[in-house]
């Protein structure tokens, strides 16, 4: 049977990150977030996190050879065999031929779920976007807000914000979307790739069960009342 991958494309606040850790259980496939691999390189501040610490700060995107490498790592380990969730990644048209390359010589189809959200939404989740510092999870001060103001339901742990989740840095990274990203979905149509138009606005579970509906992995779980926008 073949494999099947899954990438996770959308602007920034898209859902992309709530999805991956949903989904991540659903399929027991790992979540491969390129954001999170390099935010731990800042934290841990190595070589490479001094090197795009700045880059990160100001919403810019980090060059494609360095997001490239950690991906193609990332993809070789064991837990990759079976499938992945890929998201923030690819970001750039360079990116995406890379790893369109690399899937094909690992035997692996890959299904993109582009998920579909009114800008003024978009900003409006991001500044009410709440991380947990400890274990990951996501919050959203409109629609998921802790039990306790600024705590972690899971951990205890203090919330934050994320430096790039302030407005004039949400600018940049949309700036950003509009000119690398969008590209990519070009680039995907003429490679002729699986790809999806999915509903990103309304409830993680309602999305999820719509992004369901494209992987073939999981399609039959769902009811296909789920609204897709197929293409
Ligand atoms: P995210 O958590 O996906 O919103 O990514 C946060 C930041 O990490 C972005 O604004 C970029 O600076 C950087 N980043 C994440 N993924 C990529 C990528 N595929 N290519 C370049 N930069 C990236």
């Amino acid at each position: 049977m073949k494999k099947f991958c899954l990438i996770l494309f959308g602007p920034p606040g898209s859902g992309k990150g709530t999805q991956a850790k949903l989904l991540r259980q659903h399929l027991n496939w790992p979540h491969i977030s390129t954001g999170d691999m390099l935010r731990e390189h800042v934290q841990a501040q190595d070589e490479l996190g001094r090197e795009i610490a700045d880059i990160m700060q100001a919403g810019l995107l980090v060059p494609d050879e360095l997001v490239n490498r950690l991906v193609e790592e990332r993809i070789a380990r064991p837990d990759c065999e079976n499938g992945f969730i890929l998201d923030g990644y690819p970001r750039t048209v360079p990116q995406a031929k890379m790893v369109l390359n690399l899937l094909d010589r690992k035997g692996f189809g890959p299904v993109v779920a582009y998920l579909k959200v009114d800008y003024n939404k978009v900003v409006a989740r991001l500044t009410g976007r709440r991380l947990c510092p400890q274990c990951g999870a996501l919050y959203s001060l409109a629609s998921n807000a802790p039990t306790i103001s600024q705590i972690c339901d899971y951990d205890g742990a203090r919330l934050i914000v994320r430096d790039d989740d302030r407005e004039e840095v949400i600018r940049a990274r949309l700036e950003a979307y509009e000119r690398q990203t969008m590209p990519v979905i070009e680039y995907f149509r003429e490679a002729s790739v699986a790809l999806y138009e999915i509903d990103a606005d309304g409830s993680p579970n309602a999305v999820r069960a719509r992004i369901c509906m494209v992987i073939p992995a999981c399609r039959k779980e769902v009811a296909p009342a789920a609204g897709l926008g197929l293409q």
